[in-house]
């Protein structure tokens, strides 16, 4: 599941790409992947000026000129990707995917596009002509909102790890007296928005914690150093590509580049890099926890 790096990395290509655009033309090809009924949505989509395109945890949220916002959360699967083919509009080639599109062939498209990461489930037609496309957004979803309603599903979510204002004092602060094992924990959204499976195995290895370490045995020391663990991974992963493995565009070659990185995350029975310990993978929370038996604690 794309986790902050990831959603970064596209909230960086949509600011570059997509920003000040406007959407020319909207198709859902999933109905369900929308939060209106599809003539509604396209109707108040179509038009829009896209204004900016920022983050929160998980969530990319596009500003339309309308004071509207669009909420977008992949989830497992979902994924976006541009096409840009404006100096193609008049090739055959670029007709096609235009009538396929218009015509809701998403099974079609998926064939004819190479490196489309998925089944589209809302395709965006630009004023350059360039074409975003939303795939596979079965569990994930594309809401069209009011401020307010934007703000009340956001608010439920806690402090963004890479946001400036939130810094390891208060992180300490923030697991102090709460109960339960530390991984479950960091991957709870109300607790801190954006964190999943890949990078709390990666920070709480980092930091020489066990993922099942009860948060009432963590010392603030241990705390500082988880919280600079997983800000140091995020960055870094940033910084070197994410984990994704589906490119955002054909000509995208940055996407996926931390992926060599992981050092317990999907590494089950390799040794660890630190002491040759074979790592572990075990169910913690629901979900597969990877780690070093020596060097966590
Ligand atoms: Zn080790």
């Amino acid at each position: 599941m794309p986790e902050i790096p990831e959603m970064e990395i596209y909230r960086d290509y949509l600011n570059k790409w997509v920003k000040g655009k406007e959407i020319k033309k909207v198709k859902v090809l999933r109905v369900k992947s929308v939060n209106m009924e599809s003539t509604a949505f396209c109707q108040s989509v179509m038009g829009k000026l896209i204004r900016a395109i920022t983050r929160r945890g998980k969530y990319i949220i596009f500003h339309l000129d309308d004071g509207h916002f669009l909420l977008t959360h992949m989830m497992l699967d979902g994924r976006m990707f541009l096409l840009p083919l404006t100096n193609q509009k008049n090739s055959p080639e670029f007709k096609e995917i235009m009538s396929e599109i218009l015509e809701g062939k998403a099974e079609d498209l998926r064939q004819r596009i190479k490196g489309l990461p998925g089944k589209p489930s809302v395709v965006f037609i630009l004023n350059d002509d360039s074409i975003l496309f939303f795939c596979s957004l079965t569990l994930g979803y594309l809401h069209y909102l009011r401020q307010d309603e934007l703000e009340s599903k956001l608010g439920e979510l806690g402090s963004d790890p890479l946001d400036s204002q939130f810094k390891a004092l208060e992180f300490t602060r923030l697991i102090k007296g709460k109960r339960g094992m530390i991984k479950p924990w960091l991957m709870n959204p109300k607790n801190i928005a954006g964190v999943g499976n890949a990078y709390s195995n990666e920070a709480l290895f980092r930091a020489g914690i066990l993922p099942t370490r009860l948060i009432s045995a963590i010392s603030d020391a241990d705390s500082v150093a988880l919280f600079n663990a997983l800000v140091t991974i995020l960055q870094d992963s940033i910084r070197l590509g994410g984990d994704m493995e589906e490119p955002f565009a054909p000509w995208d070659d940055f996407t996926g580049g931390y992926n060599p990185q992981f050092q317990v995350y999907e590494r089950t029975g390799e040794p660890c890099l630190n002491c040759k310990t074979v790592i572990k993978k075990s169910e913690v929370g629901g979900r597969n926890a990877f780690y070093c038996p020596h060097c966590q604690k």
